[in-house]
């Protein structure tokens, strides 16, 4: 048996039974306290007055898709981890999450214990700390991770939750290449595999923030066939 958690607020947005009755009771073995909504709406209501500390969300609703309730949630939460389920697999339906503001997607059927490797995934870093330093300078960016911002040219952007790790990991591994496996494990905790855009994708956005010309990044630089590495 692994080392408890502290108790961290799941939320569960989905409409089909069995699944919500497996992934709490799973969950609540693993330390986690549930809470769960089978509609859209109310998963918003529940995201604003429950604080949970990550969303899973099914993308089918009986009243508005995943896709709305992930926007609405990300307009005054940009930080709290969003998990989508998705009963697809085209590619087109897992970047339209992530351009909602999903951090990461399982596709259904899932296993039960994918779905908690993430969730430990998640808390696992935050219990152990980092190296990196509470501010890092990026070229014209100014990280803040403790306020999950970046200040760049003046301007102040909100980084998600997968942002401010990623840009830790890299922080902390500053002029290295890092590789896209070892990313994708600390990270997302996922196993590695050769279709997983997930990382690549989280990059994009990143240098969409931070770079000044994000076509041809000068900070964030991609190992070629391997992963990423960081140049301040
Ligand atoms: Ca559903």
């Amino acid at each position: 048996m692994a080392a408890p958690i502290a108790k961290k607020t799941i939320l569960i947005v989905e409409d089909e039974p069995h699944i919500v009755m497996g992934l709490k009771d799973s969950l609540e073995f693993e330390g986690f306290r549930v809470v769960t909504a089978s509609k859209g709406k109310e998963g918003i209501a529940l995201a604003r007055s429950e604080s949970p500390d990550a969303v899973v969300l099914d993308l089918m609703l009986p009243d508005i898709n995943g896709y709305n309730v992930c926007e609405e949630i990300r307009r005054w939460n940009s930080f709290v981890p969003i998990i989508m389920l998705t009963a697809r697999s085209q590619e087109t339906d897992k970047i339209r999450g992530l351009d909602a503001g999903a951090d990461d997607y399982l596709t259904k059927p899932f296993s039960v214990n994918e779905l908690i490797a993430r969730m430990r995934a998640i808390f696992r870093r935050a219990q152990r700390g980092s190296t990196a330093p509470e501010a890092f300078d990026v070229g014209d960016a100014k990280i803040n991770f403790a306020a999950h911002t970046a200040l760049v040219r003046g301007e102040e952007h909100q980084l998600s939750f997968y942002e401010v790790e990623l840009m830790r990991l890299l922080v902390e591994r500053i002029g290295q290449p890092v590789s896209r496996d070892e990313i994708l494990s600390k990270i997302w905790g996922l196993e590695s595999l050769p279709t997983n855009r997930t990382v690549d994708n989280f990059i994009v956005k990143l240098r969409k923030k931070i770079e000044k010309s994000p076509d041809k990044p000068a900070h964030i630089l991609t190992v070629y066939g391997f992963g990423y590495k960081l140049v301040p």
